[in-house]
Parts: structure tokens; C-alpha cells; sequence
């Protein structure tokens, strides 16, 4: 087992190595260190973090994409050897560069696109972390991955799941997937009760330690809205063949149902670890950091279906996971700026998927858009939870 002796490490670039994926990334690289090695380190603004990862990892490059935080950062910070690399263009100068072999696409939001797009235009393989990207632009980007001979291996733990759980099978052999889903915090609320939550109950998720977005998405099943989006381009699947149910353990992270009844799962304990390094060794498996299962204490493991009234998120997915087209560009847009405003609180928790559902009907559809296109979609449903806000009769009192 591991690798032969001669085979020299995995250069890796990690964009967005501040946050929650980036540094469960860092852990992997630093537990195998014959494995892999660090050779950019992309942040928007956390300088101080960066600059102490820098010191750890002794990477060829640090990219800081805000221009005012780069002229922030004293140089000498940095180790030497290390190169700063500043401004919007220095990510795509960072994930071109020949040297690189794998790159982690951990960015938050839209923002994560321009990246994994310039990295799968090179021709790289891109563990991606960032939903949003195929949520955004999915026929794009993995028609983008094909014509290059990029290729995207799935981190985030449900779509990491099914890839496992798909290895060896022919596509006509998978009858559908089924994405689990912890049903966050609110699980159970009326929707009198979830009308009144704050921000601080949104933030505090039972099983997984998150980003403050992506805790608010899992929240509102936002998240597993955005899972299903991603699933049906990242598989080629139809909405159809895609369901969802809720799984409170998040011990079983997805699974496949074959068309002769088989199903197949992958267990694991909540620890973002795994997917991380499978996508950072595939194919090979090997002894990593992530917690394992003890078989001797599990318990009992639930299911139940969702509370599609309650969760109305949930539905616009599948629904921009139908009508594909800029409707994902539009969801995804509105939903970034609904849960900065919730998060700021400005708009109540409720008023999430209201206002992704506004965005959605006032947003001029095109069936194939432009890459163009995807962003202006983007700036108009932001445009359009402002004055979605400002013209409509909130849940909030404030
Ligand atoms: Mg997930």
C-alpha cells in the first residue's frame, strides 16, 4: 500500500485555506507530508492567518484576491521563498502554474468560480468544495473540464458519498441517489417558531462545524438545495432520480439505489477530513487523520422525510435543478445576499427563501446562458433581494 517510493508528492494549491475546508485541508497535508505538499495558499482578507499558514507550509505562493488587504500585508511577513501574489488575476497566475497538480476549490460562494474555472481551463483536477460554482455554472463548467481534460473530484461529504458509492457501476444501473440531510438546528420547528430565530441559533448545528454561510444554509435546507443542483450536473443525473432525505446522525452522507434494489452507502463520522483526502489521493485510500466509526458505541440511526412546507428552500432546488439555465446563477445570487442581510439581521430567517423565490420569478431565464450572462444574473437577483427587501412586507420587525 501508499505510494511507490520514487513518486514524488502531490503539489496542492488550497483556495480559501482560512476557512473551515481550507484548514481541515491543511490538516490532511500536514498529517502526510510524504504524500503532499503545499504550493499556494489563497485568502480574500486574513492576512494573519495566512501569513502563520505560510510559516507552516513553506508554500510558493500566497494569493491575496483583496487589493486593500494586499497593501496591508508587509512582505517581509512572509517566509522566503514564499511569493505574493495580489489582486483578482493572481489566483488564475497561482492554479495555472505547471507545477500544480491537485487544487482545492474551498472558496465561499460565487467568488469560488473564477478560480475552479481557471484551474479546469489549465487542465488541472480540482477537489471542489465549493458548491456554488456547479450550482452557478454547471453545464458550463464540466463541459469546460471535459474539453480541457480537467477533471472535478467531489469534497463536499454527500457528493463525495455517492462517488464512492457509484465506483464500477454503469450509469444505466443507478435507479437514483439519495442525498442525507441533518436537518440542521431547526428540525422539527413550526413555522411560527422558526419565524423568530436568530442568527446565533442558525449558527449552532448539531453534527458539523461549518462557515457561517454554508450554517445558515443547512439551516434553512438550503444547503441540500444547492447539493442537489450540484449532484444533478456533477453525476449527469435528472432531477427525477435525485431525492432527499433526513438523517439526523449524518453518519451515513449519501447513498446509491440500484436499479436491481441494491443500495449502496458510505458511513463515516462527521469529519470533513475524509472527503478532503480521498479527493487528494483518488483512487488510492490511505491511513489519514479523520475520525473512524466505533462500531462498539453507534446507536440507533434515523430517517425521515423532509418538511417541504416548512423548508420551502428545498423545493427551489429541485426546481432550478429542473429548469437548469441561469434559474441557478439567480438562487444562488439571492441566497448569498438574503443570508448576509439575515446574518447582519436585516431580514428574518423566514424571509431566506421568500426572497430567493422573488429573485427567481423576476429574473429574465435563458435556457444556455453565457458565462457573461451567469454573472450579470448574479448582480441582478442581488439587485433584486434589495428591492425585494425594501418593497415587500418582511417576517421582521427590525
Ligand atoms: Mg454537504
Amino acid at each position: 500500500m501508499g505510494q511507490p517510493a520514487d513518486a514524488s508528492p502531490r503539489r496542492v494549491v488550497v483556495l480559501g485555506s482560512s476557512g473551515s475546508i481550507g484548514t481541515n485541508t491543511l490538516d490532511v497535508i500536514a498529517a502526510l507530508p510524504d504524500r503532499f505538499q503545499v504550493h499556494g495558499l489563497a485568502v480574500h482578507r486574513s492576512l494573519a492567518a495566512v501569513v502563520d499558514q505560510a510559516h507552516r507550509f513553506r508554500p510558493a505562493f500566497v494569493c491575496v484576491t483583496d487589493p486593500d488587504a494586499a497593501r496591508d500585508l508587509d512582505r517581509d511577513a512572509l517566509p522566503p521563498g514564499t511569493r505574493l501574489l495580489a489582486g483578482p488575476d493572481a489566483v488564475r497566475e497561482m492554479v495555472t502554474d505547471p507545477a500544480v497538480d491537485v487544487v482545492v476549490a474551498a472558496v465561499v460562494g460565487a467568488a469560488g468560480l473564477t478560480g475552479t474555472w481557471a484551474a479546469l481551463e489549465a487542465g488541472k483536477t480540482v477537489a471542489l468544495a465549493n458548491k456554488e460554482t456547479l450550482v452557478v455554472g454547471g453545464p458550463l463548467v464540466m463541459d469546460l473540464a471535459a474539453r480541457h481534460g480537467g477533471r472535478i473530484l467531489p469534497v463536499d461529504s454527500e457528493h463525495s458519498a455517492i462517488f464512492q458509492a457509484l465506483a464500477g457501476s454503469r450509469p444505466e444501473d443507478v435507479r437514483r441517489i439519495v442525498l442525507t440531510a441533518s436537518g440542521g438546528p431547526f428540525r422539527g420547528y413550526t413555522p411560527d417558531r422558526l419565524a423568530d430565530v436568530t442568527p446565533d441559533d442558525a449558527l449552532r448545528h448539531p453534527t458539523w462545524r461549518m462557515g457561517p454561510k454554508i450554517s445558515v444554509d443547512s439551516a434553512t435546507l438550503m444547503n441540500k438545495a444547492l447539493e442537489v443542483i450540484e449532484a444533478r450536473w456533477l453525476f449527469g443525473l435528472p432531477a427525477d432520480r435525485i431525492d432527499v432525505i433526513i438523517h439526523p446522525e449524518s453518519l451515513i452522507h449519501s447513498f446509491v439505489e440500484y436499479v436491481d434494489g441494491s443500495v449502496m452507502a458510505q458511513l463515516s463520522p462527521p469529519d470533513m477530513r475524509l472527503p478532503i483526502q480521498y479527493a487528494l489521493t483518488y483512487p488510492e485510500r490511505i491511513t489519514g487523520p479523520a475520525r473512524r466509526l466505533d462500531w462498539s458505541t453507534l446507536g440507533t440511526i434515523h430517517f425521515e422525510a423532509p418538511d417541504r412546507a416548512t423548508f420551502p428552500a428545498l423545493d427551489l432546488g429541485f426546481e432550478v435543478a429542473r429548469v437548469g439555465g441561469t434559474a441557478g446563477a439567480a438562487l444562488n445570487a439571492a441566497n448569498e445576499a438574503a443570508v448576509g442581510r439575515f446574518l447582519a439581521g436585516d431580514l428574518a430567517f423566514t424571509d431566506i427563501p421568500r426572497a430567493c423565490r422573488a429573485a427567481i420569478d423576476q429574473h429574465h431565464f435563458s435556457a444556455s446562458p453565457t458565462l457573461e450572462e451567469l454573472w450579470a444574473t448574479d448582480r441582478r437577483a442581488r439587485i433584486e433581494v434589495d428591492k425585494w427587501k425594501n418593497t415587500t412586507r418582511t417576517t421582521t420587525t427590525c
